[in-house]
């Protein structure tokens, strides 16, 4: 019986974020719409088109895994192409994907110490996990500011966080983080935890959220160390 209720709370859920994927996709669609606009222009030398299509490619790509993301949380039993994750590479790109989103209301993407180090996962859910987390950082904070990213190492796992000095969550609000269509925002889906805490589940990472009210929060992730780091890394 439990099972059944199980299954039909499942489906709902499953159907309420079918509808609800439109929302999440159309960030990255306007982004893109937005450099393709910017291509237009006749007078942009070269380079400058080639970085905007870059962006507009790398845009589609991440809608693309957000819809990813949203299929993988209704079936979850798939498999996951868990490879060694270059981690700086990744915080790269998210950062690279973010820097037009963070410019536009005036934060900035701050990386302070990421370590030259493999982790275990899926990069492309790493990606999207981190972009869910620090895309309501730029969000958090109103009057602009910056979102920190920082690495460090605790035995064999990667320490990774994501600071931000907005307006912080009371400890109730951290409880309801992950159900799906909580959102305080009048724009909001309310998807982009419940996505990130299921890739995080489904790696086998772990977060913890620091957070005060007006002062800031943080989001710690631990990632197992992949087995492809040199010895000097692992203590
Ligand atoms: P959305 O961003 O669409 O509202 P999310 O699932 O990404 O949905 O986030 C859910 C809610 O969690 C947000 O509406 C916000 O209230 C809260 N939240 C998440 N991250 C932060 C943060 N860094 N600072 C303050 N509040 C946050
Ligand atoms: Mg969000």
């Amino acid at each position: 019986m439990q099972e059944e209720i199980n299954e039909i709370e499942k489906l709902r859920v499953i159907s309420e974020l079918a509808a609800s994927v439109s929302h999440e996709v159309r960030n990255p669609l306007t982004v893109t719409k937005g450099f393709l606009q910017l291509l237009k222009d006749n007078e942009i030398t070269y380079d400058k088109r080639k970085e905007y299509l870059d962006y507009s490619l790398c845009e589609l790509d991440r809608a693309k895994a957000i819809i990813t993301g949203y299929l993988t949380y209704a079936k979850p039993s798939n498999g996951n192409a868990l490879t060694s994750i270059e981690v700086s590479r990744e915080i790269d790109k998210v950062f690279q994907v973010l820097m037009p989103y963070a410019l536009m209301r005036g934060v900035e993407l701050s990386v302070e110490n990421i370590m030259e180090v493999y982790v275990i996962g899926d990069p492309k859910k790493f990606q999207q996990c981190i972009v869910n987390i620090v895309k309501n950082a730029i969000e958090a904070m109103n009057e602009g500011g910056k979102v920190i990213v920082n690495t460090k190492l605790k035995h064999q796992t990667l320490i990774l966080s994501i600071q931000d000095f907005g307006e912080g969550m009371s400890k109730q609000e951290i409880s309801l983080l992950g159900l799906p269509f909580y959102s305080t925002k009048e724009t909001g889906t309310g998807l982009g935890i419940m996505v990130a805490y299921s890739i995080i589940k489904s790696m086998g990472w772990k977060v913890e959220i620091k957070s005060r009210e007006s002062v800031g929060t943080t989001f710690f992730l631990e990632i197992p160390l992949s087995n492809s780091n040199s010895k000097s890394y692992i203590s």
